[in-house]
């Protein structure tokens, strides 16, 4: 245990232990005699006194030129660029994800710091006449003060980075929560931003469990707006909260998402498709294909052409370039997915390949489970209807476009989908008609790219949208803007001269 790291707390430009004096251990998913590090076991005292810092910090940082924000950030970008190797390989070392795939993560913290450096330079907002004479119309966005932000593990920078970078180019401070799996890539994310300039209190960091820290992220009355990315149940609990003092929640939760694949679909394409949005991340993206529809013509020939693909993917430990998939991030989640293959195996899915914990050598170290494809579910099991998170795929299914839309919106998730077919009508069909927040044609549904919005309708999210400039619009508010220049009262909509 001597030469194991110990990660403190970042509050106020300080690396602080927590009040609690405990911490905790973060092991690697993938070999668990390995500790990645001691990380602080934080409560509600370690909270306040970071968002203390915050509220702080906000009255200097909001009057910053967003363009000079804009070039802190601009550094930041640089430095998560000149760093990504180790970024990258800590975060495959803390989450398990495949070393491919962390580079993929830690590249979209740098698109995001880099596109919302440059909106330092934009920010518009509108000039519009007047109705009355000599007067002038304007809006421009308004910080909105102390953010606070609640992170899942399975996007460890990306995430945090899509909720920071569009709140301090807008002027906020904030206060952020990694999850407990994944504090290492927080810390690091802090690291970059503290040495590139981002002034004490602006970013604050404090990790530990979610029920214990939660009320004080959420309940101050300081804190203006919260940013939370993770499972359904709990952004329900962080919603709830809100609402009692009609706090600003921008909420991104589960998906349960569906690659439809048509009769006339390019099968290749569609089975590649298939295989990196289900099994890519080990299954644990909310944007994973979790579901298949496939045409009933073609689904003989998919099914056996994605079984065969399946069992020839290299599981274990990410590190290796070799490996297609990496492990399961922990015990509990392992066992929720292996109880979910023994559901669909009891409600009567076939299973076509897989649905084992892999075990022996290696294995036995980290939270390994097979590629799984379900065959002939249906659209009464819970294997089709519940959010697995996990490397298992269900194939149903359809007869035509019609049934397969319908097929798609069966889900109380909104997040993705996508459509695999050479036919145009059926592609702008299906994408008016599947109710989602991101919609793909001949492509996975995984893939998001950070200058377009990103999050879903139904019960993944509440109206908000992540990246592009619609993260603006979750970071600031608009206020509009009247100067009357004629020297006298005038009445908007009274007076007609
Ligand atoms: P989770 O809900 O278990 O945890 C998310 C965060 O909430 C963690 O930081 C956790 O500590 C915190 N938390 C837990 N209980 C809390 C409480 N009572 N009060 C306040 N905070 C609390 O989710 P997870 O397992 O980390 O992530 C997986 C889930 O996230 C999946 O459902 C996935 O679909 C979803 N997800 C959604 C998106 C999206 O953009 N829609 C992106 C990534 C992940």
């Amino acid at each position: 245990m001597s030469n194991v790291t110990e990660y403190k707390n970042f509050i106020n430009g300080q690396w602080l232990a927590s009040k609690s004096g405990q911490t905790y251990e973060n092991r690697n998913p993938a070999n668990t005699d390995e500790i990645i590090g001691l990380f602080q076991q934080s409560v509600a005292e370690d909270a306040t006194a970071a968002i203390e810092a915050a509220s702080e910090a906000y009255q200097k940082w909001r009057l910053v030129p967003a363009p000079k924000r804009g070039e802190i950030l601009y550094n930041v970008a640089k430095r998560l660029f000149d760093n990504k190797e180790d970024l990258s390989s800590d975060m495959t070392r803390e989450m398990g994800k495949v070393i491919k795939e962390t580079r993929g993560d830690v590249q979209e913290a740098i698109d995001m710091t880099f596109y919302m450096a440059g909106e330092g330079r934009r920010l518009f907002g509108i000039t519009t006449p007047s109705e009355l004479a000599n007067k002038f119309n304007m809006t421009i966005r308004q910080p909105l003060g102390v953010c606070t932000f609640i992170a899942p593990w399975n996007f460890p920078m990306a995430i945090p980075a899509w909720k920071m970078m569009p709140a301090l180019i807008c002027g906020n401070t904030i206060v952020i929560k990694p999850s407990e799996h994944t504090p290492l890539s927080v810390v690091n994310l802090m690291k970059a931003c503290h040495e590139e300039g981002v002034p004490a209190g602006v970013i604050n960091m404090v990790t530990g469990d979610g029920p214990v820290l939660g009320p004080s992220l959420i309940n101050d009355p300081r804190v203006k707006i919260v940013s939370f990315t993770g499972s359904t149940r709990t952004g329900r609990i962080v919603s709830e909260a809100c609402a009692k003092n009609f706090k600003h929640a921008c909420l991104e939760m589960g998906g349960k998402n569906v690659e439809i694949v048509m009769d006339d679909a390019n099968l290749e394409l569609a089975v590649d498709g298939a295989l990196w949005g289900a099994f890519g991340t080990t299954g644990q993206r909310c944007t994973a294909t979790s579901r298949i529809v496939c045409h009933k013509d073609v689904i003989e020939k998919f099914t056996s052409m994605i079984v065969e693909r399946a069992k020839k993917l290299k599981v274990g430990n990410g590190l290796d370039e070799a490996i297609d998939m990496g492990p399961i991030i922990n015990q509990k989640q392992l066992d929720n997915v292996l109880k979910y293959i023994e559901i669909g195996k009891s409600e009567g899915a076939k299973l076509q390949t897989g649905g084992e914990r892999m075990t022996g050598g290696e294995y036995d170290k980290g939270y390994f489970v097979q590629p799984t494809v379900f065959s002939d579910v249906t659209t009464d099991m819970r294997i089709w209807k519940e959010e697995i998170f996990g490397p298992v795929l269900s194939i149903v299914s359809c007869s035509s476009l019609d049934e397969a839309i319908n097929l798609a919106n069966d889900t109380v998730y909104g997040l993705s989908a996508s459509i695999y077919t050479q036919d145009i009508n059926s592609a702008y069909t299906a994408m008016r008609d599947i109710n989602t927040g991101i919609f793909y044609v001949n492509a996975p549904t995984i893939g998001a790219e950070t200058h377009l919005p990103f999050g879903g309708t139904k019960e993944t999210g509440n109206g908000h949208r992540e990246a592009g400039t619609a993260a603006l619009d979750v970071f600031s508010e608009w206020k509009s803007i009247y100067v009357d220049f004629s020297g006298k009262l005038q009445r908007a909509q009274i007076d007609t001269e």
